[in-house]
């Protein structure tokens, strides 16, 4: 039973240390890939219900490597978070999609807006607001066409202060959503004490509609709650022309999904703009 024990043990550790160094290694290339801009902003479509038009899209990160192939965000941006990184990360994307923004408003080819998410992490640190005033200075992007995504957790990292940060931002002109919302927080007081412009209603409640029920409820109460604090509703993760269909309905104003266009890369984001 001791001999077991002790290999258990060995086991165990064998494992620890193989999954420290896959660790290091993530963290390594990501650091390199940062470095070298190896990173990719895709764009997702975010439409207008009522027109059927393109108004918006989303910036999803992709990160190809050359040997490890296609990391998922799922993986490296908990890791980015987790190591520290993710406020490097954030800046690049910030400043790259805005200035992919500014091409495209120069070409003639918007106006429509940019969805960033913006990890809670990136609340926890003093540089957010330099970096949006910077990042507006430096690409001369019209701040209301910016919208940062901001998930509930960024509330329990210190509800004052990112309520405070959130009402900065506000006044700089840049639009503010909720995203994945109704999968995190408790209580729902904050949305009175947020300057807050939009809600973003989580795929795992579109997913299973028309069938569930209560996804059904759940979502049109959203809808509902969203119209009655005066903001805009936007459904993720649309795949099927019944879930439309219900979202249109129910009056909800934007949705994104592979129904319309899964995310795509700068150049195919355009083409689908021009058809
Ligand atoms: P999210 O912000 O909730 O993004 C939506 C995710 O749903 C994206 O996954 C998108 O590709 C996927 N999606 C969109 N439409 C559909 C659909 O119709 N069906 C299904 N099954 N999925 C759909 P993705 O790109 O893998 O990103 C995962 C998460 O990684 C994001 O969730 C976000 O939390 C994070 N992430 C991605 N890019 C960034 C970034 O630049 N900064 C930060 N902080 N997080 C990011
Ligand atoms: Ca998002
Ligand atoms: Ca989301
Ligand atoms: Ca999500």
């Amino acid at each position: 039973v001791k001999s077991e024990g002790r290999n258990h043990i060995a086991l165990y550790s064998d494992e620890l240390t193989a999954q420290a160094k896959q660790r290091v290694l993530l963290e390594t290339r990501l650091r390199n890939a940062l470095k070298q801009d190896k990173l990719q902003c895709y764009y997702q479509p975010q439409i207008d219900i009522a027109s059927g038009k393109i108004m918006g899209a989303e910036v999803l990160l992709r990160w190809h490597d050359a040997e490890l192939g296609h990391i998922p965000p799922s993986v490296f941006i908990p890791l980015a978070e987790s190591c520290g990184l993710i406020h490097h990360v954030g800046s690049w994307v910030l400043q790259q999609s805005c200035r992919q923004l500014k091409t495209w408003l120069d070409q003639g080819i918007a106006p429509f807006s940019l969805a960033i998410n913006v990890s809670a992490h990136q609340f926890n640190k003093d540089q957010l607001l330099g970096l949006l005033e910077q990042v507006l200075i430096d690409t001369a992007v019209p701040a209301h066409l910016i919208e940062l995504e901001v998930t509930e957790s960024a509330l329990m990292i210190n509800e004052e202060r990112v309520i405070a940060i959130m009402q900065q931002i506000k006044a700089m002109g840049i639009r503010l959503a909720i995203d994945d919302f109704g999968t995190g927080y408790s209580s729902l007081s904050y949305l009175k004490r947020l300057p807050l412009d939009a809600l973003k209603i989580d795929r795992r409640f579109i997913e299973h509609i028309p069938q569930a029920h209560d996804d059904k409820q759940i979502t049109s109460a959203i809808i509902a709650l969203a119209h009655n604090m005066n903001l805009k509703v936007l459904a993720e993760g649309v795949e099927t022309a019944e879930q439309l269909a219900f979202l249109t309905q129910q009056g909800c104003d934007y949705y994104q999904g592979y129904y319309f266009s899964k995310p795509i890369p700068a150049n195919e984001f355009v083409a689908l703009l021009q058809r």
